[in-house]
């Protein structure tokens, strides 16, 4: 049987692009339909415009400690909309490079909504109609969106698709949910002045992350003005002419001009007519595949968040990656994903690669813990009360490091290359016969002497 193409790939995100451009580098005929814009969730509507803001958000701590060094400076004033222009011309940039990058390597773009058809078959909703491809192989790679219907009424609130795209940023506002996105957007509206308060059902945030973070974070962003309102959310979310009701019980009814709905994310499926191929998704809307990425369906894979197991971008790039060499480039490898390395852009930031000390219990580790907790220089200096806080797990027989935790400035980019050291199997020794650069805040890794417990207690 012949078909139009070697592969088609559902989704011009981060992941689709990765694995087709690699694809089509080994030699394969390869189409990728996209029907929002190329580049997909991090480059347009996430990780990099997040990170945008964030960088806006840190220019006014910048400028507040900057007066502790010396500097006399007016009042700073933040303009969402001067942000939002600039922003907007970058994605619009980036989206240039993603869409030259496909045609660079080969890939024929086609926008419009895909569907399956069948086994090998895809009809793309574009604007002048129908058409239909096929393909031996198709990847699902559509991403997932925000869960809008987690509390009745909250449909009415704005995500964080709305919200980076704002033009002005209201005075108050209350954040629902205490994940990645709840917590990232509740540090960066405090530091652009807006008074921020976080529901959420468990006692601490970041359900999964290592206590200390959690613990640390919810004693920062207190310390930044932010409320934290700890097993507590609203039953109802009620629109008003000012703003939204939320119903918190027992006649507790708060308002706040602005509600930013952070209750996670579900996978795109719903409109990818999976039945035709003889696919389920799950309850969340999620494709579940084997080891080589191979859904249910012969023929038919999917990377990344539609897969809903580790929603990262660099996840679905490595897996994009690695199933273009498999299907075309004669190298058939599968991923690790047991040691993958996460920030939370939060301010202070957070980064973290390996098991949490409750994971390491669980699963029945012998672990030793070293910790410090520090405040660092620059926050020292002019009387700040930021701290650092840092975390070692070490497996007490084989003093192989296990895990490395980090919350404080540049905990992303420190944790970044501890990552390597833990993917490399480095030891406790290797840490300790480490040099120091000094004076910088990520020697203390390396100057972690004594464990302050070991797992499980005696
Ligand atoms: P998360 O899964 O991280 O968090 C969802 C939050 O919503 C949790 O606090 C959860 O509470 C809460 N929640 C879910 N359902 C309800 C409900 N019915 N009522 C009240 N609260 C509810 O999702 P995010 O949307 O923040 O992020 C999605 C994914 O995107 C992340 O898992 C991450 O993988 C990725 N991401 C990564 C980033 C990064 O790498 N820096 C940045 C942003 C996103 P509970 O904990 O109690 O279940």
């Amino acid at each position: 049987m012949t078909f139009d193409f070697d592969l088609i790939t559902l989704g011009a995100g981060s992941g689709g692009v990765a694995a087709s451009r690699r694809a089509a580098l080994h030699g394969a005929r390869v189409a990728i339909v996209e029907g929002s814009r190329v580049g997909g969730t991090c480059v347009i509507r996430g990780c990099v415009p997040k990170k945008l803001l964030m960088y806006a958000a840190q220019f006014g701590d910048a400028m507040h400690e900057a007066r502790g060094y010396g500097w006399v400076l007016p009042e700073p004033q933040f303009e969402m909309a001067r942000w939002a222009a600039s922003k907007a011309a970058e994605t619009q940039r980036l989206e240039g490079i993603y869409r030259t990058m496909l045609q660079g390597s080969g890939v024929e773009l086609f926008e419009g909504w895909a569907r399956l058809d069948g086994p090998n078959r895809v009809v793309v909703n574009t604007e002048s109609g129908e058409k239909a491809i096929t393909a031996r192989h198709i990847l699902i790679a559509t991403g997932g969106s925000p869960v809008r219907d987690s509390i009745p009424g909250i449909e009415a609130c704005a995500t964080s698709d709305e919200l980076l795209d704002l033009q002005q940023l209201p005075d108050r506002a209350a954040v629902i949910g205490s994940g990645y996105i709840a917590l990232e957007f509740a540090s960066i509206l405090a530091r652009l002045g807006v008074q921020v308060s976080v529901f959420y059902r468990a006692d601490l945030p970041l359900r999964g992350f290592d206590e200390m973070l959690r613990t640390a974070i919810a004693a920062e962003l207190t310390a930044a003005g932010v409320q934290l309102h700890p097993s507590s959310v609203p039953r109802r979310v009620q629109r008003t002419p000012g703003g939204f009701l939320l119903s918190l019980g027992e006649d507790r009814v708060l308002e706040f001009p602005w509600v930013l709905n952070a209750t996670g994310r579900r996978p795109n499926t719903a409109q990818l007519n999976l039945a035709s191929v003889g696919l389920q998704a799950d309850a969340e809307g999620a494709l579940s595949v084997d080891a080589d990425l191979q859904t249910d369906a012969s023929g038919v894979y999917a990377i990344g968040d539609v897969t809903n197991r580790l929603n990262l971008t660099p996840v679905a790039i490595a897996e994009g990656r690695a199933l273009a060499d498999s299907l075309f480039g004669g190298q058939p490898r599968r991923v690790d994903l047991s040691r993958v390395a996460s920030a939370v852009f939060t301010l202070p930031p957070m980064a973290t690669v390996g098991l949490s000390e409750a994971q390491a219990l669980e699963a029945g580790l012998h672990v030793a813990v070293y910790e410090a907790d520090f405040r660092p220089m620059k926050q020292a200096f002019i009387g700040g009360t930021e701290r650092t806080r840092m975390k070692l797990l070490v497996d007490a027989d084989s003093q192989v490091v296990l895990a490395a935790h980090m919350i404080g400035a540049d905990a992303p980019e420190i944790i970044q290359s501890l990552a390597v050291a833990l993917s490399a199997g480095a030891t406790k020794a290797h840490f300790d016969r480490t040099i120091v650069m000094h004076p910088t805040a990520a020697e203390e890794f390396v100057l972690m002497r004594e464990p302050v417990r070991l797992l499980p207690a005696a």
